[in-house]
């Protein structure tokens, strides 16, 4: 059992609290949401009333908060989780932010003699509900070997990725593959209608050819061929369009300061922003070929 201070208990900082309780660890968490720390509460964990009084709970404190200034203002703002954390506290964020600021967070944990690792996750709400997520994990490996026992209560793959800030580089770059390879199988879909080509015939031939990818076998974008994808549920989420936008645009702020060409992940992020300014933000994110083919919505 590990005392565990957990801050960020949203859609998926919940259940994945929940899942540390429910393996025997005592977690104490805080959310600024009144209706998310009653949650946390109903599923076993114990309520603090501030960050301060969840990191000093801790030997391990996990953060999952929405971006990148959320994290700073957490970890080092006055009288926050830097200054509250007791000595030799390991401190794991699993938000999906910026590299940089996943670097200069760690740096300043470092500092005060914290070791810290970026942790961010995939597998959605529904993994972070069944304690199936990929953690991709940067920072030093005695943390990460630390990490292991806890981070396994939550999640089925652990991958150490590298040094601070690799985690955030491996999600940022694995979903600009994502986001690229979606709008490619919805650009041939739309071709194909146009051209009079059966969707399901293209499906059949692509999954067995050069074209097959994740998006088009696992997710397909039309609906019909994959009946678990969520075109047939009128684009339910899944992985919210917005969602999409955000980690695309993380990539093109890290693709600038690294001098890295992404045409197409440049590309991927503009179509994206049209869709989400068209108000389809909140509809999963392979609903962009709708907007590709012409479709409302
Ligand atoms: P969410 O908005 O549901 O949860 C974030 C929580 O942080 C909220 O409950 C909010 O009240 C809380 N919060 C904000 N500021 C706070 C503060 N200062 N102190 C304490 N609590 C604070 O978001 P989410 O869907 O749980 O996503 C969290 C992170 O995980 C994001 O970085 C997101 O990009 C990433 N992520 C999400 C998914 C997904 O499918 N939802 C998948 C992979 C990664």
């Amino acid at each position: 059992m590990t005392a565990i201070g957990f801050v960020g208990l949203g859609n998926m900082g919940g259940p994945m609290a929940a899942n540390l309780v429910k393996a025997g660890h005592a977690v104490t968490g805080y959310d600024t949401s009144a209706a998310a720390l009653e949650r946390f509460a109903a599923a076993g964990g114990k309520a603090a009333s501030s960050t301060a009084e969840a990191a000093a709970a801790g030997e391990v404190v996990i953060t999952m908060l929405p971006a990148g200034a959320h994290v700073r203002a957490v970890y080092t703002g006055e009288g926050r989780l830097l200054e509250s954390a007791r000595p030799g506290t390991l401190l794991i964020d699993s938000s999906t932010i910026d590299v940089e600021t996943a670097r200069a967070v760690a740096k300043a944990a470092a500092g005060r003699g914290f070791g810290m690792l970026d942790a961010p996750v995939s597998g959605g709400v529904g993994g972070a509900a069944a304690a199936t997520l990929t953690f991709m994990v940067g920072g030093e490996a005695k943390d990460f070997a630390r990490a292991q026992p806890v981070l396994a209560a939550m999640g089925k793959t652990i991958v150490h990725a590298g040094p601070s800030g690799s985690g955030q580089a491996a999600k940022i770059c694995n979903n600009m593959m994502l986001g690229i390879s979606m709008i490619g199988v919805c650009e041939a879909f739309a071709l194909a209608e146009k051209l009079g080509l059966d969707a399901q015939k293209l499906f059949d031939i692509s999954a067995k050819s050069s074209g097959q990818c994740w998006s088009l076998t696992t997710y397909c974008p039309v609906p019909g061929p994959v009946p678990s994808s969520p075109a047939n549920r009128d684009y339910q989420p899944g992985f919210t369009a917005e969602m999409m936008l955000k980690d695309l645009r993380l990539a093109q702020q890290a693709a600038q300061t690294a001098g890295a060409a992404t045409p197409l992940g440049a590309n991927a992020a503009a179509l994206y922003a049209l869709m989400v300014n068209g108000g389809a933000g909140a509809k999963d994110f392979s609903a962009i070929f709708r907007f590709l083919s012409g479709q409302r919505g």
